[in-house]
């Protein structure tokens, strides 16, 4: 039996708005969930729901089994660090810490300990006697999760923690983050618009669009197997290019330079997309450049023009271009192509998707 489980969880706002439909996931206990959407696909109001704060307007919640939909938030053991940190500004780092530890009549130097402990964790020990507006940013944010995990909760709720520190302090808090987990072992709902922090601390991503759940996977899944195009879109930077072409005897007409069907898909799914449109996909860093009479077999060749070229340390963006149909390309630096050139690449075949064009789902092909 799973820990948590959502079973057709929907939220109508007393407005109607109708934010999130038929939300179905069950989560072990420990795991580090991440639901990841663009803004107002309903994260946070999934977050609200499971942490008490939202009440569920059609569907049950259960804790261990057991129907948890009526119970407050403290009933539920769960603790929640927000976007924004609401330190109390004119209480020190340690204070805030022990607040809600002194809230619930627990001895001092109980407290003590926990806060010195919790503060190790969390590189705080050297700011215990700072107000809140004597630290950075990311010493105020982890104030915020010390302040979250010094209670002994089972389920940890954040809500975009890191969205108001800088790139740097971003990249070190996600670390941090994974490995809080690590040690507390808590069940962990993280929320957040990055697909980065997504891919980088989950053990699994829930991705969500306007109110559904898209696709629930490890990190590996969703970039590897996307079920449709919004989630092959959304996961990897940058984002994975579509091209539309007909499907015309087991050839993707793609103007002057077919591809060939057959090496990828089975006979029975060409005849099915016989005379459609189809989406033909490839990740930027799928392709291999070729170098003068190089030969590379099961890929689809293509010569484009190059737009333009951003170097961005350890690869380069090239844009490119053929006909109609722009595309973006992720090469090493030493590779790239020089802008306005043409520029002669191959696209594995065992790196092509393909996308109904209608339904934008992934079609199932033999390679894969
Ligand atoms: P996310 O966290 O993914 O950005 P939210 O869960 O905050 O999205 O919001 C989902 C949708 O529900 C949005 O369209 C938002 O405008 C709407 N919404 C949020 N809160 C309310 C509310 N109290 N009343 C009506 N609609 C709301």
């Amino acid at each position: 039996m799973a820990y948590l489980t959502l079973r057709g969880i929907n939220k109508i706002y007393p407005n109607g708005f109708h934010a999130v439909h038929d939300f179905n996931l069950e989560i072990e206990k420990g795991e580090f969930i991440v639901f990841v959407g663009s803004s107002g696909c309903g994260k946070s109001t999934t977050l609200r729901m499971i942490a008490g704060l939202e009440n569920i307007s059609k569907g049950d919640f259960l804790i261990n089994g057991e129907r948890a939909n009526e119970k407050g938030p403290r009933e539920r053991g769960v603790a929640m660090v927000f976007q924004s940190y609401a330190l109390y500004p004119h209480m020190t780092v340690y204070d805030n810490m022990a607040f809600g530890l002194t809230l619930q009549g627990v001895d001092d130097d109980v407290i003590e300990k926990k806060v010195n402990a919790t503060a190790k964790i969390l590189g705080l020990t050297d700011y215990l006697e700072r107000l809140p507006r004597e630290l950075s940013g990311g010493q105020r944010q982890r104030v915020a999760v010390g302040r979250a995990i010094i209670r002994k909760v089972d389920i940890f709720l954040m809500d975009e923690p890191l969205s108001n520190l800088d790139a740097k302090q971003r990249v070190t808090m996600r670390s941090e983050i994974t490995q809080i987990h690590r040690e507390t072992g808590a069940t962990t709902i993280y929320v957040t618009h990055d697909q980065i922090e997504a891919m980088t601390m989950a053990d699994r991503i829930v991705v969500m669009k306007d109110g559904y759940i898209q696709q629930v996977g490890t990190p590996h899944d969703l970039y590897f197997n996307p079920v449709n195009m919004f989630v092959a879109g959304f996961i990897g930077e940058p984002p994975m290019n579509f091209v539309v072409g007909n499907v015309r005897s087991g050839m993707l007409e793609l103007e002057d330079n077919p591809l060939d069907l057959r090496a990828v898909a089975d006979e029975e799914t060409l005849a099915k997309y016989e005379g459609k449109e189809i989406v033909f996909g490839f990740r930027p860093e799928a392709i291999q450049p070729i170098r003068g009479e190089e030969e590379i077999g099961d890929a689809y060749k293509l010569r484009c023009y190059v737009n333009l070229v951003e170097l961005l340390g350890d690869n380069t963006n090239v844009y490119v271009s053929h006909d109609a149909h722009n595309t973006i390309l992720k090469v090493d630096p030493h590779q790239a192509p020089g802008v306005t050139e043409n520029f002669d690449f191959a696209i594995p075949y065992g790196s092509v998707y393909l996308f109904d064009k209608t339904t934008e789902r992934r079609i199932k092909i033999n390679n894969k």
